[in-house]
């Protein structure tokens, strides 16, 4: 069991009133693993007003101070790495290597926004009158309300509070009622690391709604950045816009994969393996819809269904697991049906396709990794966002049609495009309507890179240059110089 029953707010570890927690359970045995505090409505007003009253000093801070917190975090999680994604895996289920890649990407952005920081830059207009100077300032936009999910625990978290601190911003966070110990652990080390009482505080809950109807109405939070469902995100934005807040959302996506016969359809095959499989379907980037060209469908989908059968789901501590449970039974659920409606419309299975319940698989929420063939239009799985470990396929004959199709949903995130004919590569990624394209790549991000979606897949870029606009507000001061005083000098004296 671990203790991890408190919240952090002003500097402090301290309970939720009346001591109230829940518990946290681990996805892969369904045991229960430890105990979060369940804050309320009370407590994240504390929290609110600890981050006010923050504010006005660390707003102040210089840049140089600010970017050394976020430097000692940086070397703290670096250091407690391997401790970090053992207790991801146990949490969240993911394979303890994906762990550890969390944990070095959540690092990176600590030390990308340590940097960026000190990059706040502002600028001068020329005016169009003389006497006239126009400057351009940055300056924090306040206090932050934060909401993350549960899918990428450590990583969500670091992506807010670290361009949030680096502004100069305080902020309020709440992780997901599923990976409150994550949280924990992540305000441990920034506690260590000597960010200032009230700067970042936690409010971990069992109770969203009421911590999330409390962070959105007070009016002294400027901004909301969430990272969650399309769903939630838009009743959060809606309930936003009453205090006028700024909001980024990072939502939903429902990710197009396409295989062009130019493609090495081994390679392509590969990448899928690899991309659709990661955190076991359960990321807003993962390809929902695998369009394959007809000349190299067959190749392709041996290849794919040859790989997949290599898999092995379990629980992610165990060695050799590269598939682990789903979150939930709701996730569980959906899954099933998204692959019972593919199948009752004509898809073909041609892996998995059912819970798996065996051994030690039996007190988790394990589901076969699945490929299914012959997807059409008609089915949930190629309207909905899925989450989850199923590789639907979707045979196409011509490039327009492929790019027609690929963009032909609500949401933009991620989009993915296999061919080495340079030509194709240049006009499909130009004409997918998506803020992410990877070519002939499955891991189109990093720290550096600006992240974020177009359509109902939000608002707002996360990382990258880009990352700390989010957190800025831009501030014009326009100044008139009148001319210099005639000089006062004495009658008749030459000028020298
Ligand atoms: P997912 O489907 O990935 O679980 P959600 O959008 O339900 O996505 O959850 C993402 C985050 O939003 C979590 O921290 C969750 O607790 C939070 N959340 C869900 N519903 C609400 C709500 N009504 N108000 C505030 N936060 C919410």
């Amino acid at each position: 069991m671990r203790d991890a029953d408190t919240l952090f707010i002003d500097g402090t570890w301290q309970e939720a009133d009346g001591g109230r927690a829940f518990d946290v359970t681990d996805p892969a045995t369904g045991r229960i693993i430890g105990r979060a505090a369940d804050a309320g409505a009370e407590e994240t007003g504390r929290a609110i007003a600890a981050a006010r009253t923050a504010f006005a000093t660390w707003s102040r801070t210089g840049a140089y101070q600010r970017a050394e917190v976020l430097w000692d975090a940086h070397r703290l999680m670096t250091e407690r790495a391997d401790e970090l994604a053992e207790l991801m895996t146990l949490e969240q289920g993911k394979p303890i290597k994906a762990a550890r890649n969390e944990v070095s990407y959540a690092a990176d952005f600590l030390a990308w926004f340590a940097e960026e920081a000190k990059r706040v830059y502002g600028g001068s207009i020329p005016s169009p009158r003389t006497d006239h100077r126009l400057s351009v300032q940055r300056r924090p936009v306040g206090v932050v309300a934060g909401i993350t999910p549960w899918n990428y625990p450590i990583s969500m978290i670091t992506r807010k509070v670290a361009p949030a601190v680096a502004a100069g911003c305080s902020i309020v966070l709440k992780p997901a009622e599923q990976t409150p110990l994550c949280a924990v652990a992540v305000f441990e080390l920034l506690a260590e690391a000597g960010l200032p009482p009230g700067v970042a505080n936690l409010v971990t809950t069992g109770r969203p709604r009421v911590v999330g109807e409390r962070l959105l109405d007070d009016p002294v939070v400027r901004k909301l950045t969430f990272t969650g469902s399309t769903e939630v995100g838009m009743a959060l934005a809606a309930r936003a816009a009453a205090t006028m807040k700024r909001v980024s959302m990072e939502l939903g996506g429902h990710a197009p994969l396409l295989v062009f016969d130019d493609a090495d359809p081994v390679h392509a095959a590969k990448g899928t393996a690899l991309v659709k499989f990661l955190n076991t379907g359960q990321a807003c980037i993962s390809p929902n819809r695998i369009f394959v060209q007809r000349s190299v469908l067959d190749a392709f989908t041996d290849e794919l269904v040859s790989r997949v059968g290599r898999l092995k789901a379990g629980p992610g501590s165990l060695p050799g697991v590269s598939v682990g449970p789903l979150v939930d039974d709701a996730a569980l659920k959906k899954v099933s049906e998204h692959v019972e409606d593919a199948l009752a419309k004509g898809a073909r299975l041609l892996a998995g396709g059912t819970r798996l319940t065996a051994h030690a698989l039996r007190g988790g929420r394990f589901y076969a990794p699945t490929v299914l063939a012959d997807v059409d239009e008609s089915m949930r799985v190629y309207q909905e966002e899925t989450f989850g470990p199923v590789a639907a396929i979707i045979p196409f004959d011509d490039e327009e049609e492929a790019v027609r199709r690929a963009n032909n949903t609500a949401y933009g995130l991620a989009s993915y495009v296999y061919t080495r004919d340079l030509g194709r590569a240049v006009r499909v990624s130009e004409a997918l309507d998506f803020g992410i394209v990877g070519v002939n790549d499955i891991n189109p991000t990093a720290a550096a890179a600006p992240f974020g979606g177009l359509g109902m897949s939000g608002l707002g870029r996360e990382g990258g240059a880009q990352g700390i606009d989010e957190y800025l507000d831009v501030k014009l001061v326009g100044l008139v110089v009148p001319p210099a005083p005639p000089a006062n000098r004495d009658e008749g004296e030459e000028p020298r």
